[in-house]
């Protein structure tokens, strides 16, 4: 199985990688735009956001725009592969975590998965069963596992694909939102 997730991981994150620079800003511009209109986005007040690594979506104008009414956290990497969120705001202090991901700092508020209405979700991709494959760590296997909060996978169209191999720990997204707009499962 872990080869089968490898494969499709690497296929699309090519495909990822090749889209260009200002073709990757202007699909993550139109996810923020319908993302803000969602109601359940409207409805969400404590929103797990993340901050964008390589070339993935970024959502950071997300932060920005809407940072007065809802209370953002984004997620630090732990060891075991685990993640604890924290209370982010436009102009917090960042430092490095796995894989060079900018992260909040150990001060920053700590907010628990319980208290997590809406989870904005990064992927390496997502099939039409709400399927996900991660970076190949099960970070978000882990953080997500007990959470009642909606599951909002966030990627580009190309990082939708027919079907991805799952396990039984694999936790499946409630939606999936590209630049096409939503799909929930
Ligand atoms: P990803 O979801 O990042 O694509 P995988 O699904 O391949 O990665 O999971 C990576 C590793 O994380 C697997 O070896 C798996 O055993 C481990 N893992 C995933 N979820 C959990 C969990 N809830 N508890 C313990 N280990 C887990
Ligand atoms: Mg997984």
């Amino acid at each position: 199985m872990p080869d089968v997730k490898l494969a499709v991981r690497n296929d699309v994150l090519g495909k990822r990688r090749a889209l260009s620079t200002e073709s990757r800003k202007q699909k993550s511009q139109a996810i923020v735009d319908s993302l803000i209109e969602l109601s359940l986005f409207k409805d969400a007040v404590t929103i797990a956001t993340y901050l964008p690594l390589r070339s993935e979506a970024d959502l950071s104008r997300l932060l920005r725009l809407e940072h007065r009414s809802k209370c953002f956290v984004a997620p630090r990497t732990l060891s075991n592969f685990e993640l604890s969120f924290h209370r982010v705001t436009p102009s917090d202090m960042l430092e490095m975590g796995f894989g060079g991901a900018r992260q909040p700092t150990e001060v920053a508020d700590l907010v628990p998965p319980s208290a997590i209405d809406l989870f904005l979700v990064p992927l390496a991709a997502c099939d039409p069963q709400g399927n996900r494959l991660g970076f190949g760590k099960g970070y978000y296997d882990r953080a997500l596992a007990d959470a009642p909060g909606y599951k909002l996978g966030i990627g580009f169209h190309c990082q939708l694909v027919d079907h991805i191999p799952f396990d039984s720990y694999d936790v499946p997204m409630n939606g999936f939102l590209s630049e096409e707009g939503l799909i929930q499962f």
